[in-house]
């Protein structure tokens, strides 16, 4: 059995009427850079995240740079946030001029909020938790450290269109918050793509001028903006693809209950799905203290797996500035070593989830 880890080709293969025949209409439309499928885009994900607004972007990173500029993040500032997320989540606020704060994780991966208040100084502008996984962070507890110190949160929420957390959806928990359309997330563009949700007029109003130079008519600006536009061609496949959303969150979730059904967790460990929280399974995660071996194993059996992240962006080269050392994230780093993400996508059969499974068992069996 060949099983690879993400199958872009099988989307494609299944779409491809359909996005042959979007993609003629729209280009027909006389309109490439914004347009109606942007608005609409932007009405439907404002629907789904439970906010007033949502603005369509260039890609995740993007939002979650303009919404840390529109925090007032500027030269000197620091912001919070976790050491095991994408580089882009550390990047964009190096970019800024800021400082970024790095906390631990908890063993499921998201901020641990006990070590949040210790973190706050005077100079902190925001909090970003990470929702890694399509797992919401600890959003009530981190809600109110921020709260007591008059701090914005911004979610950087690129993993998780859809999770919930005590009801409550993703980029609706914090001032902002910020998604990613990148072709391996689950609601993927063609290429990148990203979004920003809201509920603060003011912030919607300046993100939609942000995001274009800065321009309030043709030929007047505000202030110096970006260029971080969606799009049109994108929101037009994101929109055909939105109708499919609940579906693959459905089968996702559906996958995760098959792989808690078969595996064998005495020698793995993968965290549940707590009551208040509703997941996404943009990856499915185990860790395991003989992560390299087992890789390579279920390669050898055909079964593609990944690693998000190997590298925790502390120790990464270009972070040696902000101070940290090895040994600074103890679970952090731990979790570096030992997370192996599974192949969880919308388009694997049962019988593939019960392989992995098996090999992962018998792997486990052998070498313990
Ligand atoms: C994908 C991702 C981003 C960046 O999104 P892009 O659309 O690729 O710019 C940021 N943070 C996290 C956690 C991500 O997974």
């Amino acid at each position: 059995m060949k099983i690879p880890y993400v199958n872009l080709n099988l989307q494609w293969k299944k779409e491809r009427k359909n996005l042959l025949k979007i993609i003629d209409r729209t280009l027909g439309e006389d309109k490439w850079v914004g347009g109606k499928h942007i608005e609409k885009f932007e009405k439907k994900i404002s629907k789904i995240c439970n906010t007033k607004y949502a603005v369509g972007l260039n890609s995740g990173t993007d939002a979650l740079t303009l919404g840390l500029h529109l925090l007032g993040v500027r030269k000197g500032d620091e912001v919070i946030t976790v050491p095991n997320s994408f580089v882009a989540s550390v990047g964009v606020i190096v970019h800024l001029g800021a400082r970024p704060i790095l906390i631990d994780v908890l063993d499921d991966q998201t901020m641990d909020p006990k070590l949040l208040e210790k973190a706050i100084t005077k100079k902190t502008k925001a909090i970003m938790p990470v929702h890694l996984t399509g797992r919401i962070s600890e959003m009530l507890e981190i809600n109110k450290i921020a709260k007591k110190y008059n701090i914005p949160v911004i979610e950087d929420a690129a993993q998780c269109i859809g999770s919930k957390h005590f009801g409550n959806p993703a980029g609706s928990l914090g001032s902002i918050g910020c998604f990613s359309a990148h072709p391996l997330k689950n609601l993927n563009a063609v290429g990148d793509s990203g979004y920003l949700t809201t509920n603060n007029y003011e912030i919607y109003r300046k993100i939609k001028q942000l995001k274009s130079h800065g321009m309030v008519s043709r030929d007047r600006i505000k202030s110096f903006g970006y260029v971080s536009r969606m799009d049109n061609i994108q929101a037009a496949v994101l929109n055909f693809r939105l109708k499919n959303l609940k579906k693959v969150i459905e089968k996702r979730r559906k996958n995760f209950k098959l792989y808690e059904k078969y595996l064998d967790t005495k020698n793995i460990y993968f965290p549940i799905e707590k009551k208040y929280q509703y997941n996404t399974y943009h990856t499915f995660v185990i860790q395991s203290n003989k992560r390299d071996k087992l890789k390579k194993y279920l390669n050898n059996k055909g079964i593609g797996t990944a690693i998000h992240y190997p590298i925790p962006i502390h120790l990464q080269p270009p972070a040696k500035y902000f101070g940290y050392k090895k040994g600074s994230f103890k679970i952090a780093e731990k979790q570096a070593k030992t997370v192996l993400s599974l192949p969880i996508h919308q388009n694997l059969s049962k019988k593939q989830i019960k392989y992995i499974s098996d090999n992962i068992n018998l792997f486990n069996k052998k070498f313990y």
